[in-house]
């Protein structure tokens, strides 16, 4: 991959990469879209599929987390795709079971809250793999989902810290006709978790609804976005947190344009969720 990334810079093909941990959605191929427009018909786009370990905490489901390989491909060739690159993790982490991997991408104020709180090794485990495909594919652009939105802030960051000549995109979310956010993780949920899963695009619409007419104190939006998750059975609130979209600090009352973040366990399946109120 790298010895072909080298080779287009050489030829001045400019390359847009589209990362990914497979199990594509309708949310990938619009970012797949996003990244053809930014390159043209001269350019190339490349997708990477790859679970990476090292953004999967010890109890989580990296290795249940769906990879129907050869369905992705299909999806990729259809969606005209150059290049999908789909390391293994030998190739990724050589040694690292017998400690001959030891070097990591560390973010270190962005990733403190929320996901990073939730999930304490996971940002690391994204910049440092972010930073290995960047190196690898050799991209000039790069293009995030909105749906992770902490994530694409973190990884802005790191590629302005670290001078990375990557310019980042940050696409919108796709969501499905009754608001869930598309995700990898929504084939977990069997049917009634299924119906119960929107109660966050509620707890979204709750909050828009509460913040357009007038400011309100971040605890009592929290306390009513906790209220509207416990009426579903099977759900139970991860976190929810109210902060500003650019820094992340949070934001003690919400008003319109503040942003919204959360996690939700629908049975054992965690999903998130946010979007600018
Ligand atoms: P993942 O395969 O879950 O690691 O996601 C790969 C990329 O697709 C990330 O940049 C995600 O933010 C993005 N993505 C995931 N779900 C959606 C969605 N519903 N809409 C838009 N982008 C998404």
């Amino acid at each position: 991959m790298q010895r072909q990334a080298l080779a287009w810079r050489a030829m001045g093909i400019r390359v847009a990469f589209v990362p990914t941990m497979g199990c594509l959605h309708a949310g990938h191929l619009s970012l797949v879209q996003r990244a053809q427009r930014e390159v043209g018909a001269k350019g190339r786009v490349v997708v990477s599929i790859y679970v990476n370990p090292t953004q999967f905490g010890p109890a989580e489901d990296f290795s249940r987390y769906p990879r129907p390989l050869s369905r992705d491909l299909a999806l990729c060739r259809e969606a005209g795709v150059d290049v999908v690159f789909t390391p293994t993790d030998a190739a990724m982490y050589a040694g690292q079971a017998e400690g001959s991997y030891s070097t990591y991408v560390v973010e270190e104020r962005l990733s403190q809250s929320m996901e990073g709180r939730a999930r304490p090794t996971h940002f690391r485990g994204v910049t440092t793999i972010v930073t290995k495909l960047f190196n690898i594919v050799q991209p000039s652009v790069a293009v995030f989902g909105a749906k992770d939105w902490q994530q694409a802030a973190i990884v802005r960051r790191m590629v302005a810290d670290l001078n990375l000549p990557v310019r980042m995109l940050v696409a919108p979310t796709l969501r499905e006709p009754d608001g869930l956010a598309m995700s990898s993780r929504n084939r977990y949920l069997d049917a009634a978790q299924r119906t119960q899963a929107t109660v966050l695009w509620h707890s979204i619409q709750l909050a828009r609804k509460r913040a357009q007419s007038a400011p309100v104190r971040a605890p009592v939006l929290k306390a009513a976005v906790a209220r509207l998750i416990a009426t579903q059975s099977q759900a139970k609130l991860d976190y929810v947190e109210f902060f500003d979209g650019d820094t992340l600090e949070p934001a003690p009352r919400v008003r319109r344009g503040t942003h919204m973040a959360l996690a939700v366990f629908v049975g054992k399946t965690r999903l998130i969720d946010n979007a600018q109120l």
